[in-house]
């Protein structure tokens, strides 16, 4: 008997986590970048991940990915609004317990689906401004929000940018360096949303010299919503930053951390970016 249950654990434990990546639109190159996102999950070991892709444009009624197959979805998806009947499996696939990964533009998608922006937290373009929440800044250590006036979502020039942990005891940044240089992206500022729930783990200055807010923002969070767990990294625009070592790792962690709560790649790596100089991989 006890033989028969370890055997059962260990093979719970060996069992890839099941990811799903969600594109098909995006004004991001989404055919150069999934599988950039695919390739950073499966370098990890421990995520068995499929793609489900909508159609280009008009009728998406045939895109229905069967989320309940699946431990956590990963989007890459910035388009046309989902059916009803998806948007509502997606919502109770989170609701649930189902883990969610927000990729840099996937913020920018769905700004009337309420459900859809409490799980991102926060938010850029689509017509968003102060009637969907504040915007969320770090200030001296800490998260503020700033119901001010203004529109959501902006970016500077792209250029590399120090990244800072908020969180250093969070599963997904625990035991990462507290600053690193995370190589050439656009640096997502002045997003706003509901941002309930919402957790910063890491954050970097826009400084105005690139032309960004002059604010601390917030680009690695998590959110939970209801029975799920969100996490959010705002980074990821091109080739360049997908290929940070800094993003790869966040991506794989924040991806365990959504599916199950815990995180095992506690192993950082050798080639992880310092506060002088950025990484990538080829
Ligand atoms: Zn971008």
């Amino acid at each position: 008997m006890l033989v028969f249950s370890l055997a059962l654990l260990f093979a719970a434990d060996a069992a890839p986590i099941k990811v799903l990546i969600v594109d098909g639109q995006n004004n991001h190159a989404w055919k150069v970048t999934t599988p950039l996102i695919k390739k950073a999950l499966e370098d990890a070991k421990i995520f068995q991940v499929e793609v489900a892709t909508s159609p280009p444009s008009g009728d998406l009624s045939s895109f229905k990915p069967k989320f309940s197959d699946y431990q956590v979805v990963v989007s890459n998806y910035n388009g046309q609004m989902w059916s009803k009947e998806t948007r509502e499996a997606f919502n109770d696939f989170v609701k649930n317990g189902g883990g969610f990964v927000s990729v840099h533009a996937a913020n920018n998608a769905f700004t009337s689906w309420l459900e859809y922006n409490e799980m991102i937290g926060l938010g850029g373009w689509g017509g968003r401004n102060e009637k969907n929440g504040p915007y969320v800044r770090i200030k001296d250590g800490k998260v503020v929000r700033d119901e001010s006036k203004g529109n959501g979502g902006s970016h500077g020039r792209q250029h590399a940018f120090l990244m800072q942990l908020l969180d250093t005891e969070h599963p997904i940044t625990k035991g990462l360096p507290e600053k690193w240089m995370h190589a050439q992206d656009e640096l997502y500022d002045r997003l706003r949303g509901p941002a309930k729930n919402l957790k910063v783990l890491a954050y970097a200055k826009a400084e105005k010299s690139t032309g960004g807010s002059g604010e601390n923002e917030p680009l690695l969070m998590t959110v939970d919503y209801g029975k799920g767990r969100v996490f959010h990294t705002a980074l990821g625009h091109g080739v360049e930053a997908m290929k940070c070592v800094g993003f790869i790792v966040t991506l794989q962690r924040g991806t365990e951390w959504a599916a199950t709560g815990k995180v095992t790649q506690t192993t950082i790596p050798a080639d992880f970016p310092t506060a002088e100089k950025t990484s990538s991989r080829k």
